[in-house]
């Protein structure tokens, strides 16, 4: 089960990654997370992505594509991966085709103004990455996370003015990606407008009907 995640920032992809790579034991590989990881751990990588990361910027190519061929090769990922915030570019996608054989890629879809009320209100936990959110997903004690009661916090590029621009750049960027797919016929709409505990079973739904239809 090689999937790839896409839609815009904020629509929720990292949580129904989550909730996937549970059910079917697949790795969920975020670029994003792996990001905010090296530049949390002061690596030369999190150094050299910084500035870019913070300004809501991609990452230059080189680099995304070079961490990812190295996540795939990992053992873990044998049997499928989600990944989640990669490709956002033709030239990603096009690394991506040689490294593996993508079966799938589900594209999230919601008006703006759903995404924006989910972006301000999300907060994420600093020690295990755990995803809350104010209104939706309220942690039980404000700014602490129920798994490890490590401290919440709003994302730097989660600011509004920074979420503003990463939408702009999606909106530029991403509709090469989505006909890449689409003219592969890879690519699923899934309406991801409703609250998570409604868009899941929808994924399952669809992942159940292809991957079952595959093996028959
Ligand atoms: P995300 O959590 O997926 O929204 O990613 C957070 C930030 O990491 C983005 O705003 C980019 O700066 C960087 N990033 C993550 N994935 C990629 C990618 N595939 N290509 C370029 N930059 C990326």
């Amino acid at each position: 089960m090689k999937l790839v995640f896409l839609g815009p920032p904020g629509i929720g992809k990292g949580t129904y990654a989550r909730a996937v790579s549970k059910r079917y034991n697949i790795p969920h590989i975020s670029t994003g997370d792996i990001f905010r990881e090296e530049i949390k751990k002061n690596t030369e990588l999190g150094r050299r992505i910084k500035g870019y990361v913070e300004r809501g910027e991609l990452v230059p190519d080189d680099i995304v594509i070079e961490v990812v061929k190295q996540r795939l090769r990992q053992p873990d990922c044998r049997k499928g991966f989600i990944l989640d915030g990669f490709p956002r570019t033709i030239r990603q996608a096009e690394a991506l085709d040689e490294i593996a054989r993508v079966d799938l890629a589900l594209n999230f879809v919601a008006p703006d103004e759903v995404i924006i009320e989910r972006i301000s209100g999300r907060r994420i936990c600093t020690r295990c990455g755990a995803i809350y959110h104010i209104k939706f997903m309220p942690p039980k004690y404000v700014g602490v996370c129920d798994n490890c009661g490590g401290p919440l916090i709003l994302r730097k590029d989660d600011r509004p003015e920074v979420v503003r621009h990463r939408l702009e750049i999606y909106r530029e960027k991403f509709a090469p990606i989505l006909d890449y797919y689409r003219r592969r016929k890879l690519l699923v709409d899934i309406d991801a407008s409703e609250q998570a505990p409604q868009v899941i079973p929808k994924i399952i739904k669809v992942l159940e009907t292809y991957f079952h239809s595959e093996e028959t």
